[in-house]
């Protein structure tokens, strides 16, 4: 072989060891999901479009997200947390709560609705947010897991990856200082709620592994 051969092939294998170690990274990182629909119908759907239309003045059941918003469910099971979602309407026959996705103590990531749907999970902004609900938290005590924090950084680098047009990551609590992102929409004088989850610790947490991906955070 001349030496320009010999160096060709040793490149050429040099950046095929690089392509495959970087898959194999690329593929080390991608969040593990499970589907586990809550019920969905026409019913969904009409609860969905009223809710919007009352709220938003828009008329949809589909979102373009455009920030994250993350939750503690204030339960201790990931079960009594599905359950809690899974009906379509809430005792006064408006659309029940529910996010796109749950997340186990074990870090184990659950899919609760298409991720584009409109879920009712944070006041003003649910019209572009697409919800992550952790299960603890109970009694306000800012017990996430590890597993979780690893879990949400991997969901939203899914999701910044998949939707270009998510640019803002917010815990519930920050919901105030989030209108500063010019999201915020809300038609019905006075409808809040106060909210502490999913606590400063977790959100100052998830803002340092996700400082590389230009997200826009808020002060914990
Ligand atoms: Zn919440």
């Amino acid at each position: 072989m001349t030496s320009l051969v010999r160096n060709v092939l040793r490149n050429s294998i040099f950046i095929h060891f690089i392509l495959l170690h970087l898959a194999a990274v690329a593929l080390a990182a991608a969040p593990q999901i499970t589907d586990m629909p809550i019920l969905w119908s026409e019913h969904r759907e009409q609860l969905i479009r009223e809710y919007a239309l009352t709220h938003y003045s828009m008329d949809k059941i589909f979102i373009t997200p455009q920030a994250v918003v993350v939750h503690w469910t204030a339960s201790s099971t990931w079960e009594s947390a599905y359950n809690y979602f899974y009906a379509e309407a809430r005792g006064d026959g408006t659309l029940n709560v529910a996010s796109h996705f749950l997340v186990g103590r074990d870090g184990q990531i659950y899919r609760l609705t298409p991720e584009n749907t409109l879920n009712r999970h944070i006041i003003g902004y649910n019209w572009c947010a697409i919800g992550i609900e952790n299960v603890g938290g109970v009694g306000g005590a800012e017990d996430l897991t590890s597993a979780q924090l690893e879990a949400n950084e991997l969901l939203i680098r899914y999701l910044q990856e998949k939707y270009p047009s998510i640019c803002y990551v917010f815990g519930h609590y920050q919901q105030d200082a989030a209108r500063e992102s010019g999201l915020y929409v809300e038609n019905v004088a006075g409808y809040r709620s106060e909210k502490i989850d999913p606590g400063p610790a977790f959100m100052g947490a998830l803002r340092s592994r996700l400082a590389d991906t230009g997200l826009r955070f808020y002060e914990e």
